[in-house]
């Protein structure tokens, strides 16, 4: 491990001003932080503690709900408005990593958690994510987790994160704070497809600070989570659906739905709910749009399994949740 100083800061503008040391990295639970540092992937100079900052989740004004960066993904989970109101949320966070871990583990540090990509924790593999330019060794090898949307010729990786997946379903703001001031940034505009630059994750700039995470009010209708996974727990999704459906006499009357383990950011299926709005809440329409999302999907050696996987997942969800909306 390289050598790196510690210091912690006591409230957010001490944050940003520890922050903007050259090679500074705030630190909140470390649960991937610090075990990057172990594997010499990441290298800060600077370790800025941010553990007790940000931790209040508040109810705002118009009904929704804002959660603090520092509040533990345990503590968002187990809060009774989000049980109440978003409770894919919980069930999100609750399918990912384990008690202990969760238990460490902040908002803001889980947004930013970075892929599982084995070539990226490989500091013998080539991978344009960690090195720029020298090329993607998982492009050729083992994908079965990797990318089927978005991906491009420089990086396959897929953004591993439960609880984003959620939250792009539920239209969730990120509010970060840097030196010129606080700024909004929709949760689906947050993460970054990887283009020529995989290196680039999300729009953060250098020395932001991620403060809060704000829901609007929930819309009416159920919600799920599903994560299909090699494991029972303590693994990460090959396909995830975070989903919100409202039906009225038989017909779609709202939709969200996002994906995860299929691209490098959690990806919102835009393509699916304009196929759904208005239409008949059946399970050939749901399929049809599961369809046109997928449509666009490409498959490497090991994960083209992903896109059949991904339209079962929807579709099933979907009929699901019209099932539960049917014996209310
Ligand atoms: C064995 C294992 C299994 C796991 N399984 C899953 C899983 O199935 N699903 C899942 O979703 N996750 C899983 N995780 C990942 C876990 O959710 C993340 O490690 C955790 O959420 C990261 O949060 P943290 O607070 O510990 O972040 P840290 O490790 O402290 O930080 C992560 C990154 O965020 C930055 N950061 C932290 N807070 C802020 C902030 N407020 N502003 C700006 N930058 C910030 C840090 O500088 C760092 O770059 C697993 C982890 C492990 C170790």
């Amino acid at each position: 491990m390289n050598p790196f100083t510690y210091e912690r800061a006591s409230d957010s503008q001490a944050a940003l001003a520890l922050g903007a040391q050259s090679g500074a990295k705030y630190l909140g639970g470390g649960t991937n932080l610090v075990d990057l540092m172990r594997e010499t992937i990441e290298h800060p100079a600077v370790l800025v503690d941010i553990t007790g900052l940000s931790c209040a989740t508040e109810a705002v004004g118009n009904g929704g709900l804002r959660i603090g960066a520092g509040v533990r993904n345990t503590a968002a989970a187990a809060d009774r408005i989000v049980r109440e109101r978003y409770p894919l949320l919980s069930e999100a966070i609750l399918a990912g990593a384990s008690a202990q871990i969760r238990n460490m583990a902040t908002v803001g540090g889980n947004l930013l958690q970075r892929t599982r990509c084995g070539y990226f924790y490989d500091d013998a593999a080539h991978c344009n994510k960690r090195s720029p330019g020298t090329g993607c060794d998982a492009m050729e090898g083992f994908n079965r987790m990797h990318a089927i949307l978005g991906a491009s010729d420089a990086c396959v990786a897929t953004y591993p994160s439960d609880m984003a997946v959620a939250l792009a379903a539920l239209d969730a703001v990120v509010t970060v704070e840097g030196p010129g001031g606080a700024r909004d940034i929709p949760l689906v505009d947050f993460h970054v497809l990887p283009g020529d630059t995989p290196q680039i994750e999300t729009v953060l700039e250098p020395g932001e600070l991620i403060t809060a995470v704000t829901l609007p009010p929930a819309l009416p209708g159920r919600s799920s989570y599903r994560k299909v996974r090699d494991r029972a727990s303590y693994a990460f999704a090959l396909v995830s659906v975070a989903a919100v459906l409202e039906v009225q006499d038989g017909v779609v009357k709202e939709v969200r739905i996002a994906l995860g383990g299929v691209a490098h950011k959690p990806w919102r299926a835009n393509a699916a709910e304009a196929a759904l709005k208005g239409a008949p809440a059946t399970e050939a329409a749901f399929r049809a749009a599961a369809q046109a999302e997928l449509a666009p999907a490409r498959g490497l050696r090991d994960n083209a399994f992903k896109i059949e996987l991904a339209q079962r997942v929807i579709t099933d969800t979907l009929v699901k949740l019209t099932a539960l909306q049917e014996i209310r």
